[in-house]
């Protein structure tokens, strides 16, 4: 895929509304393998609003033949086709166009466009994957309302699908059909949606709270169907709580998921007809684990959740992303908190969040939630947009409070319902339902990286005056610096040492604008030690000297449950440090017998609250450390975060076992609730952890869970497997590996647990997996589980100093990059944050970096990645 001529810089500056808006199309499709056509007719204004006539038409089109052009029924040819485009000239300023083209979805590997997985057509068109399709202003202020026929052979493709309401359907010649649809919204076209295909459905209804039947589908490939309810399940319960939280209501009769096996993310929210990477959406007691449902569970929510935000209220142009995701991100984190628990989901998208996003932030490709350039709108689907919007929307809630909050969200869909917009425009909507001044906030979103804040205590027992002082510090990012004070909601306690209560309210929220601040509370006369930034409550990195008594103290007293992780993960974080220091000067790490005792605690009152202490549990991992350490030995690190692991195995073996025994899965049925997912979740920790004492006892436990019926204990048990590194191991990965290597979905986690592994070597793995039959090449899943499994999970393997695993994900990248460019920059942003490296690294995987760029031809996705992290 040669994206050379597309290798320019766009600007949001340059925003200006299209010269002409189509208003209007109707779609036919005639299915037919590498001859499909396509026809579109539209209808076009002139925007006089914006232009001064007379005007060239401009579509967007990539990789189409066109057959035929007629404007208000005449054959046209006045046109030029140049870089893809097409130019349509002496044209009145209202006309209808009629546009024929050629597509072959066969050969289309891109996850773009029209294209074939497996036996069924699909497609994806976000960003710009509709000009694949046909000629078209495709950009998201162009909202048309769609007819769409398809045509294809019956026997072959029974379901034809689009968006909207299914108005006609019957039969045509030589075995075909056809099905027309009508969408009554407008919408963008990166909404479109079409799928073909002979599928397994399972159906059920939903009455809205206005009345309404609302008719429910989830469609997989055949045989597939009986892993369709959970994500049933998860639809009802979305629609459910939209209605109970935000008062909204779905608005057409109809709503279809399709999972499809070739797909470039999770899924996509395409009006009425959501479609899915099928492991993102098929999941039942056998083949998928705790994890698996509750992700799908909150991509459900998500790709449900944008009918509103997003597809009734849409983004302007592709700077503006985080108005739908990072809003709709927020909106499936405040759904999953309410179904299963606040705690543990608040405590998982902070780790989340500080491990991808605030890497990000601090690496070469750092960019505002709403950036101001780039080469490849690709590259916006980032951590920065999706998980950092929400936390700017999340501290739109904190300072406005959840009613002012709610108020700005109806005051939203009051202004914009129906429109393309900004996400200045969403801030407004804050600010006038509020009568608020967000006008420094709004900062959030163009200045990037995480701000620093510092703080730190005065206290005069005597006087009873207790003072924090906060300082801010932005950080300089590659696109900016000098940048401004921003406005940071920090939530906050004090902790009283003898009563072990708060003593001041215990929602305080203090709002640091300036960059220095002192706030003075009275009547504090005992020793406190502050809660800081409780639940939270903004994206920074504050530091505050706490002694590690201070931090045990937090841990085992602190009103505010997030802020208990959040001081026992800051204990672990140093501890892990220490044991990194250690390996390096070939010392001893220190005594961490209080901290392991603290541990130990939680565990004796698990059964109270199992989810929270499995996080309490939980080992921060290699991408906290990542962010702030620079010159890093990687395989010294993977070392010291394996040695600290083992230590708190030895020091809590005892307890350990008993939450084994206690919580280990039985012969029960699968429940979902945070309960039976927290008991599960605390037992598979315990097993991975025990996994790491040589005492073959713990693998007998482990080979039992991994002879269980149920994925939720087969999981651990592989986890604890790997975590051995026992000769047992290669067997229990190879069994696994056959009992699943025909299942499309369930492969991909064999093959992430086979590199994971890479018994003899990567090379070796790799060589075994690009040889077997079931590993296919051009699937993307595939693809990206085995590279997961080795630099996810097996690090020491992927540095190896020889470099050849860095040579071998160079070429990687490449083999993809002629195929499928978001699969290629997925693969190519691992070397992100190479500059981080030590030597040898640092320089190995330079060599591959511009390897990568000198290549003819490379995706502007991969270019502008690669160039950026070698800056
Ligand atoms: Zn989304």
């Amino acid at each position: 895929m040669s994206n050379t001529a597309s290798r320019t810089q766009f600007h949001l500056k340059d925003y200006k509304a299209p010269a002409f808006w189509i208003d209007k199309v109707d779609l036919t499709i005639r299915l037919n393998e590498a001859q499909t056509q396509v026809v579109a007719e539209s209808h076009v204004i002139f925007n006089d609003k914006d232009w001064s006539w007379p005007q060239v038409l401009e579509l967007d089109g990539d990789q189409l033949k066109l057959l035929d052009l007629k404007i208000n029924g005449k054959k046209w040819t006045q046109f030029e086709e140049k870089n893809g485009k097409l130019f349509i000239s002496e044209i009145p300023q209202e006309f209808t166009i009629e546009i024929t083209t050629q597509i072959d979805p066969t050969s289309n590997k891109s996850g773009e466009g029209i294209y074939k997985s497996n036996n069924l057509y699909c497609t994806q068109c976000e960003s710009q994957g509709f000009r694949k399709i046909t000629y078209f202003v495709d950009r998201p202020d162009n909202m048309a309302i769609y007819s769409t026929r398809i045509e294809a052979p019956k026997a072959q493709y029974p379901f034809l699908l689009s968006n909207g309401n299914l108005v006609a359907k019957g039969d045509l010649e030589n075995g075909r059909h056809f099905a027309n649809w009508e969408d009554p919204f407008k919408k963008p076209s990166y909404l479109f949606a079409l799928v073909a295909g002979d599928l397994d459905v399972i159906e059920d209804s939903f009455k809205t709270k206005s009345g309404k039947n609302v008719k429910l589908q989830v469609f997989a490939d055949r045989g597939r169907g009986h892993r369709c309810q959970h994500a049933m399940d998860s639809l009802k319960w979305s629609m459910k709580w939209d209605e109970e939280r935000f008062n909204l209501e779905y608005d057409l009769d109809l709503f279809m998921i399709v999972a499809v096996d070739d797909f470039n993310f999770g899924a996509m929210e395409n009006k009425g007809l959501n479609i899915y990477n099928s492991v993102a959406a098929l999941a039942d007691a056998k083949t998928a684990d705790d994890n698996t449902h509750y992700k799908i569970t909150a991509i459900v929510g998500h790709e449900y959740f944008h009918n509103w935000t997003g597809n009734r209220v849409t983004c302007r142009d592709w700077f503006q992303l985080s108005l739908k995701e990072g809003l709709t991100v927020y909106r499936d984190q405040e759904f999953t908190a309410d179904l299963f628990s606040r705690t543990f989901q608040r405590i998982e998208d902070v780790t989340g969040l500080r491990d991808a996003q605030f890497s990000e932030d601090a690496g070469p490709n750092a960019h505002p939630v709403r950036p101001l350039s780039a080469y490849s709108v690709d590259n916006f689907y980032t951590s920065t947009i999706y998980e950092k919007g929400a936390e700017l929307i999340r501290m739109m809630e904190v300072i406005l409070g959840r009613e002012g909050f709610a108020k700005g969200i109806a005051k939203y869909f009051e202004l914009f319902d129906g429109q393309a917009v900004t996400t200045d425009d969403f801030v407004h909507a804050m600010e006038t339902a509020n009568n608020a001044d967000l006008k420094q906030f709004r900062l959030w979103y163009s200045q990037a990286g995480t701000p620093i804040v510092d703080v730190r205590s005065e206290h005069d027992i005597k006087s009873g005056k207790y003072t924090l002082h906060f300082k801010q510090t932005l950080p300089n990012t590659p696109d900016m610096s000098d940048k401004k004070p921003m406005h940071i909601p920090i939530k906050l306690g004090l902790v009283g040492m003898n009563s072990k209560k708060d003593l001041i309210d215990s929602n305080t929220l203090i709002q640091l604008k300036q960059t220095e601040m002192s706030v003075s509370f009275d009547g504090i006369t005992e020793a406190v030690v502050p809660s800081l930034l409780r639940d939270f409550s903004a994206p920074v990195n504050l530091n505050y000297e706490y002694s590690d008594e201070d931090l045990l103290f937090l841990k085992a007293n602190d009103s505010n449950l997030f802020n208990r992780f959040e001081a026992s993960f800051r204990l672990q974080v140093a501890a892990i440090k220490d044991f990194y220091n250690a390996e390096k000067s070939s010392g001893s790490p220190k005594d961490y017998t209080a901290l392991f005792k603290a541990l130990a605690d939680n565990l004796e009152h698990a059964s109270e609250d199992p989810l929270f202490v499995s996080s309490i549990l939980s080992t921060p991992s290699w991408g906290t450390f990542e962010q702030d350490m620079k010159d890093i030995d990687p395989i010294s690190l993977d070392k010291a975060i394996d040695g600290f692991k083992k230590a708190k195995a030895t020091a809590l073996e005892k307890e350990l076992c008993e939450t084994f025994e206690d919580f280990k899965p039985g012969l029960e049925d699968f429940k979902l609730t945070p309960d039976a997912i927290g008991k599960r979740r605390l037992a598979g920790s315990a097993l991975v952890l025990l996994s790491m004492l040589d005492d073959n006892k713990y693998l007998d436990w482990a080979e039992e869970m991994f002879n269980h019926p149920m994925m939720a204990a087969r999981t651990p048990a592989l986890g604890a497997f790997l975590n051995s590194k026992d000769q047992r191991a290669n067997t229990i990965v190879k069994k696994f590996f056959d009992e699943f290597k025909n299942d499309g979905v369930i492969i991909n986690k064999a093959l992430y647990i086979k590199s994971a592994l890479s018994y003899g070597g990567f090379s070796a793995t790799l060589n075994e997996i690009k040889s077997s039959p079931e590993y296919n090449a051009k699937n993307s899943n595939n693809v990206r589980s085995v590279w997961r499994g080795l630099c996810w999970d097996n690090l020491s393997e992927f540095h190896k100093t020889s470099g050849e695993n860095y040579k071998l994900l160079g070429d990687a990248v490449l083999e993809a990059d002629k195929f499928n460019a978001h699969l290629s920059a997925g693969l190519v942003s691992t070397f992100d944050n190479f500059k981080r490296l030590a030597e040898p690294h640092h320089s190995l995987i330079k060599t591959q970096l511009e390897r990568i760029v000198k290549t003819e031809g490379i995706s502007a996705n991969v270019f502008e990645l690669a160039t950026n992290a070698l800056k």
